[in-house]
């Protein structure tokens, strides 16, 4: 598909876009917490729908701990890791609806992918590897300390050459907001816990209702790339 354009960089979100993890990077992130700080489900009511991992264990710590001298990060996430390992051996976790297939497909088709995902590297391609695809992405953005969303949206796209056009893939106003603040088009897959409208308010250029709809999502990213090419640039 889109074949008289140059192919533009997918940049995919994990949570919400590509799998359904019903609630196990919370308890993964509450074990650890629980595990170093005795202090049980500290994560219980962030809200994690586009946050970083490092941003969800700042505000932890801010909220819980007396001495936040005591945070560590490097050692926080090695227990987090650890338990998301154990929780991932027999939790319920899917690849949403369409995306085995479509993955498949655009990998087949030689497609340039990315992951931009607020998890940490090790966390995400634990997680996508529990349901097969950790294969198809070579690199992207991840969560590290201090990093903002459009930062990890920026270093995805650095891992194409140079000019590449890039889109976004995501779920939530802050998939959105990122690839705004930076520029780049985003398709909202309303496959979280967002509706359409919503996300096309926040500014997403298009929606997908959901990935099985592949000409859905192929006209989307020729419309994006037709815009671009109106616009003299690439997004
Ligand atoms: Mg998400």
């Amino acid at each position: 598909m889109v074949s008289k354009f140059r192919r533009p960089l997918l940049i995919w979100d994990v949570d919400g876009t590509l799998l359904e993890l019903s609630g196990v990077g919370r308890q993964a992130l509450n074990q650890a917490f629980l595990s170093l700080h005795h202090i049980s489900e500290a994560f219980d009511q962030l809200d994690f729908a586009g946050a970083t991992d490092h941003a969800l264990y700042r505000q932890a710590v801010e909220h819980f701990l007396h001495d936040q001298g005591a945070a560590d990060p490097s050692r926080f996430f090695q227990v987090y890791l650890d338990r998301l390992r154990v929780l991932l051996r027999h939790a319920p976790i899917a690849p949403l609806p369409g995306v085995s297939a479509l993955l498949a497909l655009l990998s087949r088709a030689g497609w340039p992918m990315a992951l931009g995902t607020g998890n940490i590297r090790a966390g995400a391609y634990r997680k996508l590897g529990r349901v097969g695809l950790a294969n198809y992405f070579p690199g992207g953005g991840f969560s590290t300390p201090g990093c903002s969303r459009a930062d990890l949206l920026r270093a995805a796209r650095e891992t194409a050459p140079p000019g590449t056009p890039a889109i976004v893939l995501g779920d939530t106003p802050r998939d959105v907001e990122a690839a705004r603040q930076l520029g780049l088009p985003v398709i909202a897959v309303a496959t979280g816990r967002y509706a359409p409208d919503l996300l096309v308010s926040c500014g997403a250029d298009q929606v997908v209702e959901t990935l099985e709809d592949r000409d859905r999502l192929a006209s989307s990213i020729v419309d994006l790339m037709e815009r671009s090419k109106g616009s003299g640039g690439a997004p």
